[in-house]
Protein backbone atom coordinates (compact mmCIF):
# COMPACT_ATOMS: atom_id res chain seq x y z
CA UNK A 1 0.00 0.00 0.00
CA UNK A 2 1.16 3.31 -1.41
CA UNK A 3 2.14 5.71 1.95
CA UNK A 4 -0.21 8.34 2.00
CA UNK A 5 -0.25 11.21 4.67
CA UNK A 6 -2.80 13.94 3.72
CA UNK A 7 -6.23 13.75 2.90
CA UNK A 8 -8.03 16.89 1.94
CA UNK A 9 -11.98 17.06 1.54
CA UNK A 10 -14.20 19.54 -0.06
CA UNK A 11 -17.79 20.18 -0.46
CA UNK A 12 -19.11 21.98 -3.88
CA UNK A 13 -21.80 22.45 -6.09
CA UNK A 14 -25.41 22.22 -4.10
CA UNK A 15 -25.14 22.10 -0.45
CA UNK A 16 -27.58 19.01 0.60
CA UNK A 17 -28.48 17.89 4.24
CA UNK A 18 -26.31 15.02 5.63
CA UNK A 19 -22.90 16.90 3.67
CA UNK A 20 -21.57 17.42 7.55
CA UNK A 21 -22.47 13.86 8.58
CA UNK A 22 -20.24 12.99 5.45
CA UNK A 23 -17.35 15.21 6.72
CA UNK A 24 -17.32 13.60 10.05
CA UNK A 25 -17.53 10.02 8.51
CA UNK A 26 -14.15 11.23 6.18
CA UNK A 27 -12.23 12.69 8.77
CA UNK A 28 -12.78 10.38 11.30
CA UNK A 29 -12.06 7.27 9.19
CA UNK A 30 -9.01 9.22 7.76
CA UNK A 31 -7.76 9.85 11.22
CA UNK A 32 -8.37 6.55 12.05
CA UNK A 33 -5.74 5.23 9.52
CA UNK A 34 -3.51 7.93 10.84
CA UNK A 35 -4.23 10.23 8.00
CA UNK A 36 -3.56 13.98 8.54
CA UNK A 37 -6.70 15.76 7.20
CA UNK A 38 -7.19 19.27 5.20
CA UNK A 39 -11.26 20.97 4.81
CA UNK A 40 -10.83 22.73 2.04
CA UNK A 41 -13.53 25.75 2.26
CA UNK A 42 -15.60 26.78 -0.58
CA UNK A 43 -15.37 23.74 -3.11
CA UNK A 44 -12.50 24.28 -5.53
CA UNK A 45 -12.99 28.35 -5.14
CA UNK A 46 -11.60 27.49 -1.74
CA UNK A 47 -9.07 24.88 -3.68
CA UNK A 48 -7.33 27.46 -5.73
CA UNK A 49 -7.00 30.32 -3.56
CA UNK A 50 -5.59 27.46 -0.68
CA UNK A 51 -8.68 28.40 1.94
CA UNK A 52 -7.82 25.09 4.09
CA UNK A 53 -8.16 24.23 7.17
CA UNK A 54 -6.88 21.64 9.62
CA UNK A 55 -9.15 19.27 10.74
CA UNK A 56 -9.24 16.81 13.94
CA UNK A 57 -11.80 14.81 15.70
CA UNK A 58 -13.30 17.73 16.89
CA UNK A 59 -13.61 19.85 14.52
CA UNK A 60 -16.41 17.52 13.10
CA UNK A 61 -17.90 17.35 16.73
CA UNK A 62 -21.79 18.27 17.09
CA UNK A 63 -22.06 18.71 13.17
CA UNK A 64 -24.21 15.02 12.36
CA UNK A 65 -27.37 16.78 12.76
CA UNK A 66 -26.86 19.80 11.58
CA UNK A 67 -27.79 21.21 7.70
CA UNK A 68 -25.86 22.56 5.14
CA UNK A 69 -22.18 22.71 5.20
CA UNK A 70 -19.53 23.71 7.33
CA UNK A 71 -16.87 23.69 5.04
CA UNK A 72 -19.11 26.23 3.43
CA UNK A 73 -19.57 25.49 -0.70
CA UNK A 74 -18.95 27.34 -3.84
CA UNK A 75 -19.07 27.76 -7.71
CA UNK A 76 -16.13 28.04 -9.32
CA UNK A 77 -15.86 29.28 -13.06
CA UNK A 78 -12.12 29.09 -12.63
CA UNK A 79 -11.78 25.64 -12.16
CA UNK A 80 -13.40 25.16 -15.34
CA UNK A 81 -10.28 26.25 -16.72
CA UNK A 82 -6.72 24.43 -16.91
CA UNK A 83 -4.75 27.12 -15.45
CA UNK A 84 -7.18 27.58 -12.77
CA UNK A 85 -6.92 23.93 -11.95
CA UNK A 86 -3.38 23.83 -12.15
CA UNK A 87 -3.57 26.58 -9.70
CA UNK A 88 -5.70 24.21 -7.47
CA UNK A 89 -3.43 21.61 -8.07
CA UNK A 90 -0.14 23.26 -6.86
CA UNK A 91 -2.05 24.72 -3.92
CA UNK A 92 -2.89 21.11 -2.81
CA UNK A 93 1.23 20.02 -3.10
CA UNK A 94 2.25 23.35 -1.52
CA UNK A 95 0.16 21.69 1.32
CA UNK A 96 0.99 17.95 0.85
CA UNK A 97 -2.14 16.86 -0.08
CA UNK A 98 -2.03 13.27 -1.74
CA UNK A 99 -5.62 12.44 -1.02
CA UNK A 100 -9.11 14.10 -2.07
CA UNK A 101 -12.25 13.06 -1.17
CA UNK A 102 -14.94 15.46 -3.33
CA UNK A 103 -19.31 15.38 -1.71
CA UNK A 104 -21.20 16.74 -4.30
CA UNK A 105 -23.06 16.22 -7.81
CA UNK A 106 -22.23 15.86 -11.28
CA UNK A 107 -20.29 19.18 -11.65
CA UNK A 108 -18.53 18.62 -8.78
CA UNK A 109 -17.28 15.19 -10.14
CA UNK A 110 -16.65 16.18 -14.01
CA UNK A 111 -13.89 18.88 -11.82
CA UNK A 112 -12.49 16.20 -9.87
CA UNK A 113 -12.06 13.82 -12.71
CA UNK A 114 -9.99 16.39 -14.89
CA UNK A 115 -8.04 17.51 -11.85
CA UNK A 116 -7.47 13.65 -11.50
CA UNK A 117 -6.53 13.03 -15.33
CA UNK A 118 -4.35 16.42 -15.69
CA UNK A 119 -2.52 16.13 -12.06
CA UNK A 120 -3.10 12.51 -11.04
CA UNK A 121 -4.32 13.38 -7.69
CA UNK A 122 -6.56 10.07 -6.34
CA UNK A 123 -9.44 11.44 -5.77
CA UNK A 124 -13.39 9.89 -4.78
CA UNK A 125 -16.44 11.56 -4.84
CA UNK A 126 -19.72 11.21 -2.47
CA UNK A 127 -22.73 11.99 -4.16
CA UNK A 128 -23.89 14.94 -2.14
CA UNK A 129 -26.99 16.14 -4.05
CA UNK A 130 -30.84 16.73 -3.22
CA UNK A 131 -31.79 15.75 -6.60
CA UNK A 132 -30.94 12.39 -5.95
CA UNK A 133 -30.02 12.27 -10.50
CA UNK A 134 -27.09 10.15 -10.01
CA UNK A 135 -26.29 7.30 -11.89
CA UNK A 136 -24.20 4.58 -9.31
CA UNK A 137 -26.48 5.19 -6.25
CA UNK A 138 -29.74 4.42 -5.22
CA UNK A 139 -29.80 7.79 -3.23
CA UNK A 140 -27.88 10.85 -3.29
CA UNK A 141 -27.00 12.43 -0.04
CA UNK A 142 -29.26 15.07 0.94
CA UNK A 143 -32.73 13.18 -1.21
CA UNK A 144 -34.07 11.83 1.47
CA UNK A 145 -34.33 15.12 3.81
CA UNK A 146 -35.42 17.09 0.94
CA UNK A 147 -38.36 14.72 -0.13
CA UNK A 148 -39.24 15.19 3.22
CA UNK A 149 -39.10 18.73 3.98
CA UNK A 150 -41.01 18.69 1.14
CA UNK A 151 -43.99 16.12 1.76
CA UNK A 152 -44.15 17.64 5.20
CA UNK A 153 -45.33 21.05 3.51
CA UNK A 154 -47.52 19.68 1.07
CA UNK A 155 -49.55 18.16 4.10
CA UNK A 156 -49.52 22.07 5.22
CA UNK A 157 -50.65 23.22 1.93
CA UNK A 158 -53.68 20.24 1.88
CA UNK A 159 -55.08 21.35 5.07
CA UNK A 160 -55.14 24.78 3.71
CA UNK A 161 -55.97 24.42 0.49
CA UNK A 162 -59.26 21.71 1.52
CA UNK A 163 -60.43 24.71 3.88
CA UNK A 164 -61.20 26.58 0.68
CA UNK A 165 -61.55 23.90 -1.92
CA UNK A 166 -58.84 25.31 -4.13
CA UNK A 167 -56.22 24.59 -6.62
CA UNK A 168 -52.34 24.52 -5.23
CA UNK A 169 -49.57 24.49 -7.76
CA UNK A 170 -46.48 23.57 -5.64
CA UNK A 171 -43.21 23.89 -7.02
CA UNK A 172 -40.62 21.62 -5.80
CA UNK A 173 -36.61 21.07 -6.74
CA UNK A 174 -35.36 19.68 -9.83
CA UNK A 175 -34.11 21.42 -12.86
CA UNK A 176 -33.42 18.18 -14.71
CA UNK A 177 -35.14 15.19 -13.07
CA UNK A 178 -38.32 14.62 -10.96
CA UNK A 179 -37.24 12.38 -8.23
CA UNK A 180 -38.32 14.80 -5.48
CA UNK A 181 -41.31 15.62 -7.45
CA UNK A 182 -42.61 12.13 -8.53
CA UNK A 183 -41.78 10.84 -4.97
CA UNK A 184 -43.01 13.87 -2.85
CA UNK A 185 -46.23 13.86 -5.27
CA UNK A 186 -47.14 10.34 -4.38
CA UNK A 187 -46.15 10.97 -0.45
CA UNK A 188 -48.28 13.81 -0.35
CA UNK A 189 -50.96 12.76 -2.25
CA UNK A 190 -50.83 15.00 -5.48
CA UNK A 191 -53.41 14.93 -7.90
CA UNK A 192 -50.86 15.09 -10.57
CA UNK A 193 -47.13 15.15 -10.65
CA UNK A 194 -45.43 17.04 -13.70
CA UNK A 195 -41.96 16.44 -14.16
CA UNK A 196 -38.98 17.55 -16.97
CA UNK A 197 -38.34 13.74 -17.85
CA UNK A 198 -41.83 13.25 -19.66
CA UNK A 199 -43.54 15.90 -22.22
CA UNK A 200 -45.72 18.22 -20.39
CA UNK A 201 -48.87 19.30 -22.50
CA UNK A 202 -50.62 22.41 -21.28
CA UNK A 203 -54.10 21.22 -22.82
CA UNK A 204 -53.78 17.85 -20.90
CA UNK A 205 -52.98 19.58 -17.81
CA UNK A 206 -56.09 22.13 -18.00
CA UNK A 207 -58.31 19.05 -19.14
CA UNK A 208 -56.70 17.06 -16.16
CA UNK A 209 -57.20 20.03 -13.35
CA UNK A 210 -61.22 20.44 -14.52
CA UNK A 211 -62.13 16.91 -14.29
CA UNK A 212 -60.27 16.35 -11.19
CA UNK A 213 -61.78 19.60 -9.64
CA UNK A 214 -65.98 19.20 -10.69
CA UNK A 215 -65.53 15.91 -10.65
CA UNK A 216 -64.41 16.26 -6.44
CA UNK A 217 -65.55 19.34 -6.11
CA UNK A 218 -62.58 19.65 -3.07
CA UNK A 219 -58.87 20.74 -2.93
CA UNK A 220 -56.46 19.92 -5.73
CA UNK A 221 -52.59 19.97 -5.47
CA UNK A 222 -50.58 19.64 -8.73
CA UNK A 223 -46.83 19.16 -8.02
CA UNK A 224 -44.58 20.31 -10.53
CA UNK A 225 -40.72 19.88 -10.63
CA UNK A 226 -39.08 23.17 -11.20
CA UNK A 227 -37.34 21.92 -14.52
CA UNK A 228 -40.92 21.18 -15.74
CA UNK A 229 -40.78 22.58 -19.82
CA UNK A 230 -44.04 24.26 -19.21
CA UNK A 231 -41.99 27.13 -16.84
CA UNK A 232 -42.72 25.68 -13.04
CA UNK A 233 -45.51 26.53 -10.98
CA UNK A 234 -45.29 30.44 -12.15
CA UNK A 235 -45.71 29.33 -15.79
CA UNK A 236 -48.46 26.93 -15.67
CA UNK A 237 -50.16 29.85 -13.42
CA UNK A 238 -50.11 32.56 -15.85
CA UNK A 239 -51.59 30.04 -18.63
CA UNK A 240 -54.74 29.29 -16.80
CA UNK A 241 -55.20 32.49 -15.29
CA UNK A 242 -55.48 33.70 -19.01
CA UNK A 243 -58.06 30.96 -19.38
CA UNK A 244 -62.12 31.62 -19.02
CA UNK A 245 -62.51 28.19 -18.38
CA UNK A 246 -60.40 28.53 -14.95
CA UNK A 247 -62.11 31.81 -13.79
CA UNK A 248 -64.08 30.71 -11.60
CA UNK A 249 -61.34 28.53 -9.48
CA UNK A 250 -59.40 30.00 -6.71
CA UNK A 251 -55.93 29.04 -7.40
CA UNK A 252 -52.82 29.77 -5.80
CA UNK A 253 -49.00 28.86 -6.52
CA UNK A 254 -46.48 27.85 -3.87
CA UNK A 255 -42.95 27.39 -4.95
CA UNK A 256 -41.14 25.80 -1.95
CA UNK A 257 -37.52 26.56 -3.21
CA UNK A 258 -34.44 26.61 -0.61
CA UNK A 259 -36.56 25.26 2.46
CA UNK A 260 -35.96 22.02 0.53
CA UNK A 261 -31.58 22.31 0.98
CA UNK A 262 -32.41 23.53 4.58
CA UNK A 263 -32.60 21.62 8.11
CA UNK A 264 -31.72 18.75 9.63
CA UNK A 265 -30.82 15.60 7.56
CA UNK A 266 -33.39 12.50 8.23
CA UNK A 267 -32.21 9.47 9.86
CA UNK A 268 -32.00 7.58 6.63
CA UNK A 269 -29.25 10.61 5.22
CA UNK A 270 -27.40 10.41 8.35
CA UNK A 271 -26.41 7.06 7.65
CA UNK A 272 -26.24 7.15 3.95
CA UNK A 273 -23.64 9.82 4.75
CA UNK A 274 -21.46 8.31 7.40
CA UNK A 275 -21.56 5.29 5.32
CA UNK A 276 -20.51 6.83 2.09
CA UNK A 277 -17.93 8.65 3.53
CA UNK A 278 -16.22 5.80 5.53
CA UNK A 279 -16.36 3.54 2.35
CA UNK A 280 -14.59 6.48 0.79
CA UNK A 281 -11.66 6.75 3.15
CA UNK A 282 -11.32 3.37 2.62
CA UNK A 283 -11.41 2.84 -1.34
CA UNK A 284 -8.38 5.85 -1.43
CA UNK A 285 -6.60 3.57 1.11
CA UNK A 286 -7.13 0.51 -1.15
CA UNK A 287 -6.51 2.29 -4.39
CA UNK A 288 -8.95 3.31 -5.99
CA UNK A 289 -9.42 6.68 -7.45
CA UNK A 290 -11.80 8.62 -10.51
CA UNK A 291 -14.75 6.32 -9.13
CA UNK A 292 -17.61 7.57 -6.68
CA UNK A 293 -19.09 5.38 -4.05
CA UNK A 294 -22.69 4.68 -3.86
CA UNK A 295 -25.12 2.22 -2.38
CA UNK A 296 -26.86 0.09 -5.00
CA UNK A 297 -29.17 -2.92 -3.65
CA UNK A 298 -27.83 -2.25 -0.11
CA UNK A 299 -24.29 -2.62 -1.37
CA UNK A 300 -21.81 -0.24 -1.11
CA UNK A 301 -20.56 0.13 -4.77
CA UNK A 302 -17.53 2.23 -6.79
CA UNK A 303 -18.28 3.57 -10.06
CA UNK A 304 -16.17 5.17 -12.09
CA UNK A 305 -16.66 9.20 -12.30
CA UNK A 306 -17.03 9.03 -16.21
CA UNK A 307 -19.89 6.59 -15.99
CA UNK A 308 -21.35 8.86 -13.11
CA UNK A 309 -21.88 12.08 -15.23
CA UNK A 310 -21.55 10.02 -19.13
CA UNK A 311 -25.11 8.24 -17.62
CA UNK A 312 -28.53 9.62 -16.80
CA UNK A 313 -30.25 7.63 -13.72
CA UNK A 314 -33.58 6.90 -14.62
CA UNK A 315 -36.80 7.70 -12.60
CA UNK A 316 -39.20 4.84 -12.24
CA UNK A 317 -41.78 5.36 -14.72
CA UNK A 318 -43.95 2.84 -12.82
CA UNK A 319 -44.66 5.44 -10.09
CA UNK A 320 -45.76 7.71 -12.58
CA UNK A 321 -48.67 5.03 -13.49
CA UNK A 322 -49.00 4.99 -9.34
CA UNK A 323 -49.74 9.21 -9.31
CA UNK A 324 -52.07 8.48 -11.75
CA UNK A 325 -54.36 5.77 -10.91
CA UNK A 326 -54.19 6.79 -6.99
CA UNK A 327 -55.49 10.56 -7.77
P1 LIG B 1 -25.67 20.08 -7.77
O1 LIG B 1 -26.07 18.86 -8.54
O2 LIG B 1 -26.22 20.05 -6.40
O3 LIG B 1 -25.92 21.38 -8.50
P2 LIG B 1 -22.96 20.02 -8.71
O4 LIG B 1 -21.73 19.41 -8.15
O5 LIG B 1 -23.48 19.42 -9.98
O6 LIG B 1 -24.06 20.00 -7.57
P3 LIG B 1 -22.10 22.39 -10.16
O7 LIG B 1 -22.30 23.83 -9.85
O8 LIG B 1 -22.60 21.87 -11.46
O9 LIG B 1 -22.72 21.60 -8.93
O10 LIG B 1 -20.54 22.08 -10.11
C1 LIG B 1 -19.75 22.50 -9.01
C2 LIG B 1 -18.42 23.05 -9.50
O11 LIG B 1 -17.71 22.01 -10.20
C3 LIG B 1 -18.53 24.18 -10.53
O12 LIG B 1 -18.72 25.44 -9.92
C4 LIG B 1 -17.17 24.09 -11.22
O13 LIG B 1 -16.17 24.75 -10.46
C5 LIG B 1 -16.89 22.59 -11.21
N1 LIG B 1 -17.23 22.02 -12.53
C6 LIG B 1 -18.45 21.74 -13.01
N2 LIG B 1 -18.39 21.26 -14.27
C7 LIG B 1 -17.07 21.26 -14.61
C8 LIG B 1 -16.33 20.88 -15.77
N3 LIG B 1 -16.94 20.41 -16.85
N4 LIG B 1 -14.99 21.00 -15.74
C9 LIG B 1 -14.35 21.47 -14.64
N5 LIG B 1 -14.99 21.84 -13.51
C10 LIG B 1 -16.31 21.74 -13.48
Amino acid sequence: MQDFQRLGVYTSGGDAPGMNACLRAVVRTALANDLDVTGIRRGYEGMIEGDFVELDRRSVSNILQTGGTVLKSARSEAFRTEEGRRQAAEQLANNRIDLLVAIGGDGTFRGATKLHDEHEIPVVGVPGTIDNDLYGTDATIGYDSALNTAIENIDRIRDTADAHNRLFLVEVMGRDSGFIALNCGIGGGAELVLIPETITEMDMVKERILSLMSAQRRSTIVVVAEGDELGGARGIERALRDDQDFSDIDLRSTILGHTQRGGAPTASDRVLASRLGLEAVEALLDGHADVMVGLVNKDLKLTPLQNVFGRRKSIDYDLLKLTQILS
